[in-house]
């Protein structure tokens, strides 16, 4: 601060407090923060369009001068801190008409309203002074008993975050509906529970490794005291977990969670070197929320943290295993440059990093936001996983409760809008397992003279709980169905009546399994002849591009300058696939020019290349061809291009340790390789051929992205004459579910001319036998004419009464009247 450097003043309102701060230090901020981060994609078109191109100090003074500031940043910052001293979430802050970015406000308020500790609030009074909001006094022995009941721990980053993002303080600020005692208290039935240790499913277990958050999220059963209040475990007890897990061979993979685990370091350690050792472990998930509240906790201390993660990762990785880190976001507001730095970190040295969301009221449930959201992730190397439909039913959290019908129809919102790559499987977790939505389960019907619970069928059958754990028998909520499965009350409600698809009946086609079973070499002539770009589903005006999606291109390595234009001209394309006659690994000069010219395209995060030579040839992926690739991904904070590999495997056995070998080394390099199958009958068109697939990938680092059930040329020609049954599909995904991994489960797909749908979800099935046709719940003639003003139905669709299309599809069986079979 210079002798002349004015002190402007802060008072926040209902907090009751000030600050002072040098001008020159608000204006290093903002001129540093327009430098970096002023792109579109970050603080919005309009503002971007003021601020224009050029370095923080340009751009700055364009600000002031749309502000009505011209040249007079002490005027610009008096009225905007005037303007956060009342700040308390609930109204977007302008100057002069100009709506400050979110980001940029977190900026500022970073310097007006430092630190990085937690606080406790205890009191009425506390929580003003906090969060700058004001408790009227008609709520307050109300509210004195909410935080009386469920504590309340603010990080000073969400306490900045929530002065300026009312969705991010519906998240973590107190309210006195909690006093409402409908729903659980906890997520489980509690037989699963030994210590620590956690058993629900048969192949992984869950470590608490310690019972409270850094910050207390007003949806979790993490506030009750039931859970929270218990002891936290210590190291012996860790090293007792780890010994239960040495003794069994069934589990492969442990999700290390809590509360936050990361708050206990010593438990931490014990937990990953005592596993570390353990032959059958292959992958470690350490679950935090920290990442989004409290990214001080990696970054701190010369990133001390993230450095252990990613020492413990190469340890890990030397033994052949892998470690993965689950983090949790649900609205765009959380977001920080933080957040996105430490994900883009951990993912370069090779730690994939996954996202689960809970859907909630109000504040995530349109599909826009988390559009935007997962967009922001994807950037920075994130998988989206899960969405959790809807917010599980605690104790006093209402609020936050959808029907699952609201859930499905943002789930159909992103099919459209978003790309393939970041929709995450939409799934619910009922008190004995998760199951994802018209594959794995579905809604039954009402539980009879209970109007707040619903039967839900599961994947899961007693014979699967009897190798593990104990349910007890005779349980008034769960029942098992006439196909062995188990169906469990859930409390929830439906929304639409129609999503109740009721019992499945007993299959009735000849099983195609029981056909001769055929071997892969039967079908890959098939194989290669069908690697080509895919169909478009509009007209490009180009031979060598297809849209395949609003969001998705396909172009051949030898597309024209055309071609780029058109992907440059359309905001709304973020995916582009490369596919070469004679595979990625041999168009890399090529490959690379291309991505050279969409580096200058901000709103293309991502290339994929196809590559059947990752499955058939990996040895065509030398060092200095994997170093190649690696310069090509651009995991950056700002305007990302992230480089992916597309491969597809069909059975297991084609997975050797090479490929293994192979993916971890373009992981370590931050580039993710997904699987797409195609269902082939005869091939591989049974749950054990598909559990085994999905295992094998993962055990090779390769996400399995999509099942596709009908649809790829190679099924239109191979399926015709041995036609995949739906019902089958259903046990595929049941068995995947059970069996393997969540993280191992695909979306089950549907490739039409119209573009791709979710089996069941965006799609619904018509007709019978062989004469199959399938509705695009997702898209209709709007849709369309967005991309191709000219468009019109192709020959042979149909328009449903709703508008939405009806699409012949080949190759699929429906044997009964069961919707999905
Ligand atoms: S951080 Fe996770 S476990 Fe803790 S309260 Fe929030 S959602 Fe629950």
């Amino acid at each position: 601060m210079s002798d002349r450097d004015a002190l402007l003043r802060i008072v926040y309102e209902n907090a009751g407090e000030e600050n002072q701060v040098p001008l020159s230090d608000l204006v290093a901020t903002a001129t540093g923060f327009l430098d970096h981060f002023a792109e579109k994609s970050l603080v919005g078109e309009r503002f971007s369009n003021i601020v224009e191109t050029g370095d923080g100090a340009t751009k700055f003074s364009r600000l002031l001068e749309a502000c009505g500031c011209s040249g007079d940043p002490e005027t610009f910052f008096s009225q905007l801190l005037l303007t956060l001293g009342k700040a308390d979430g609930n109204e977007t802050i302008s100057i002069n008409g100009i709506e400050m970015p979110h980001l940029l406000l977190m900026a500022i308020l970073e310097v007006v309203l430092p630190g990085n500790q937690f606080i406790s609030i205890k009191s009425c009074e506390q929580l003003e002074k906090a969060t700058n909001i004001r408790v009227p006094e008609r709520r307050r022995a109300d509210m004195q008993r909410v935080i009386d009941t469920y504590p309340v721990r603010l990080s000073m980053h969400t306490i900045r975050q929530m002065r300026v993002s009312g969705n991010v303080a519906y998240q973590y600020l107190p309210f006195v509906e909690e006093l409402d005692t409908v729903g659980h208290t906890n997520t489980w039935i509690g037989q699963f529970h030994q210590g620590l240790l956690e058993q629900m499913y048969q192949n992984r277990v869950i470590f608490l490794l310690n019972m409270t958050c850094p910050v207390y999220c007003r949806f979790c059963f993490r506030k009750h005291k039931d859970s929270r209040n218990e002891s936290n475990p210590t190291p012996v007890d860790v090293e007792k977990a780890v010994a239960y897990v040495q003794n069994s061979p069934s589990i492969k993979e442990i999700v290390v969670t809590g509360g936050d685990p990361f708050v206990n370091r010593a438990n931490m350690a014990c937990a990953i070197d005592g596993l570390m050792e353990i032959e059958h472990v292959q992958n470690l998930r350490l679950a935090t929320r920290s990442i989004a509240y409290y990214p001080h906790m990696f970054l701190s201390e010369d990133a001390k943290l993230l450095n252990y993660l990613k020492r413990k990762n190469l340890a890990l990785q030397h033994r052949g295993k892998r470690m993965e880190v689950a983090t949790h976001f649900i609205h765009p507001d959380e977001i920080s440059p933080q957040s996105l730095l430490i994900i883009t970190e951990l993912v370069k040295s090779g730690i994939a990093v996954y996202v689960q969301t809970p859907f909630l009221k109000n504040c995530n449930d349109e599909g826009p936001e988390l559009a935007r959201l997962f967009s922001l992730l994807r950037g920075a190397g994130a998988e989206l996983h899960y969405i959790y439909i809807p917010c599980s039913p605690i104790h006093g959290n209402s609020v936050y409760w959808t029907p699952i019908s609201k859930g499905l129809a943002a789930g159909n919102y992103l099919r459209a809008h978003l790309s393939d790559r970041i929709i995450p499987r939409i799934c619910t977790a009922t008190p004995i397992g998760k199951m994802d939505w018209h594959t794995s389960g579905w809604a039954v019907e009402p539980v009879a003279d209970n109007p707040n619970f619903m039967w839900i069928r599961t994947p899961y059958t007693p014979e699967y709980f009897k190798q593990f754990a104990t349910l007890a028998k005779d349980l008034d909520n769960m029942r098992v169905n006439a196909e062995g499965t188990i169906d469990v009350q859930y409390m929830a409600q439906i929304g639409d009546e129609s999503i109740f698809l009721g019992a499945r009946p007993a299959r009735r086609d000849v099983k195609p399994a029981a056909r001769r079973p055929k071997g892969v070499e039967e079908v890959l002539p098939l194989v290669r002849k069908c690697e080509n770009r895919s169909h478009s589903i509009v007209d490009t005006g180009s031979a060598t591009l297809s849209r395949v999606h609003e969001t998705r291109v396909e172009i051949d390595t030898g597309c024209s300058q055309q071609d780029l234009d058109y992907i440059g001209r359309d905001e709304r394309i973020t995916d582009v696939v490369m596919v070469s006659e004679t595979d990625a690994t041999q168009s890399l000069y090529r490959i690379n020019q291309i991505i050279g010219a969409l580096g200058a395209v901000p709103h293309v995060n991502s290339v994929r290349l196809r590559s059947l030579n990752s499955n058939y040839e990996p040895q065509s992926y030398t060092a200095v061809v994997i170093d190649k690739l690696g310069d090509l991904n651009k995991l950056t904070i700002v305007n990302p291009l992230r480089l992916e590999i597309e491969t597809q495997f069909l059975v297991a056995e084609e997975l050797t340790p090479a490929h293994k070998r192979l993916v971890r080394r373009l992981n370590n390099k931050g580039i993710t390789v997904y699987n797409n199958t195609p269902l082939l009958g005869g091939i591989n068109d049974t749950p054990d051929a598909i559990h085994r697939l999905a295992y094998s990938c993962r055990q090779s680092g390769i996400e399995f992205h999509h099942l596709y059930i009908a649809g790829l040329p190679i099924q239109d020609q191979w399926n015709a004459a041995n036609p995949i049954s739906l019902y089958d599909a259903v046990d595929i995904a049941t068995a995947v579910r059970r069996q393997g991994s969540g993280r191992e489960v695909p979306r089950y797909m549907i490739r039409t001319i119209l573009g791709e749908v979710d089996f069941g979800l965006s799609s619904a099935f018509i007709g019978d036998g062989e004469n199959v046709s399938v509705k695009l719940l997702c898209y209709d003639l709007a849709y369309f004419k967005a991309m191709s003003a000219d468009f019109t139905w192709p020959a042979g669709i149909r328009e449903d009464g709703d508008g939405k299309p009806i699409v012949p599809v080949s190759g699929l069986l429906k044997t009964t009247d069961f919707a999905l079979s």
